[in-house]
């Protein structure tokens, strides 16, 4: 069947609720556009697990920051239609800003805990409350069976299983693997905006990070024994601005004094005016 491209919101939920009713299983996969292989490999999973897949693609003002990239964001909508349209996708939801912002709207939605303390979220102040936000909006819109969301963004998954279990929305949040370049660099739209210089030290991010999950595996006892090689591999790469690289307990992405259970390494760079992220699972030996 052609996929369709919806618009409306009233559209989209009579075209969900309609599915619903024929006892078709849903599944959502939100994303910004600018498709690449990662958002593919949600697609796949979803479209494994689901009778009908929908694709949001809406550049959400609220998730960035008032010195932030929004503008400047990638936006290829022809390619990202083609795109799901050979990954059969059912429908394209593209909601207008303005529709998905009710005048004189004033409801958010806070994760609030150890989920949102740390890694991105003292850099960019608000960022978790415009995703979990609009993903609540889309919920509520859609009322999918199940959603995809990346591992790349460990902690926007985690708010948004939490978000989901929290609020009862009865909606299965699973994540997918970081699709990656041959080189380890993660897919993101974001890899776009890079200068070829800058594309071609991307990959230290990766490359630190693997290093300090050795240390991990490798008994290192402290964190400084396991961030500080990865810390000496990021200075060396000139233009590199390391905005944070840290230990956390994978579960309450709490940082952690010392490297015990599972952990997640996650990190956040910038070349240029590029800002790239990065984490890797990693489970300490006993
Ligand atoms: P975005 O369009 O960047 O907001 O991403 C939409 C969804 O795709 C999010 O759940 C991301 O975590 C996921 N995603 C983005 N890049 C990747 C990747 N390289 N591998 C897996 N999932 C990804």
């Amino acid at each position: 069947m052609a996929m369709r491209i919806v618009r409306s919101i009233t559209s989209m939920r009579a075209l969900a609720e309609r599915w619903r009713r024929t006892r078709a299983r849903v599944g959502l996969v939100p994303t910004m556009g600018a498709l690449h292989a990662g958002h593919l490999a949600l697609v796949a999973a979803a479209r494994r697990a689901s009778d009908r897949v929908v694709v949001s693609v809406f550049v959400n003002p609220s998730q960035f920051g008032p010195r932030e990239d929004f503008a400047r964001y990638p936006r290829t909508p022809a390619a990202d239609a083609r795109l799901l349209r050979r990954a059969g996708v059912d429908a394209l939801f593209l909601p207008a800003v303005a529709a998905m912002d009710p005048p004189g709207g004033a409801t958010v939605v806070e994760v609030g805990g150890s989920l949102t303390r740390g890694l991105c979220a003292p850099f960019r102040p608000g960022h978790f409350r415009g995703v979990a936000t609009v993903v609540a909006r889309l919920f509520a819109i859609i009322r999918p069976h199940a959603a995809w969301f990346g591992r790349k963004d460990a902690q926007q998954a985690a708010v948004l299983g939490r978000m989901a279990r929290d609020l009862h929305f009865g909606i299965a949040v699973h994540t997918v693997p970081t699709v990656r370049e041959p080189d380890g660099l993660a897919r993101s739209s974001r890899n776009r905006a890079l200068l070829p210089a800058q594309r071609a030290a991307a990959p230290v991010l990766h490359e630190a990070l693997a290093l300090a999950a050795a240390a991990v595996r490798g008994g290192a006892r402290t964190r400084g024994a396991v961030l500080g090689p990865a810390r000496r591999r990021l200075a060396r790469v000139p233009g590199l601005r390391v905005q944070y690289l840290d230990l956390v307990d994978a579960a309450t992405l709490a940082p952690a004094s010392r490297p015990a259970g599972r952990l997640l390494l996650a990190a956040a760079i910038h070349l240029g005016r590029t800002r790239l992220i990065d984490n890797r699972a990693v489970r300490a030996p006993r």
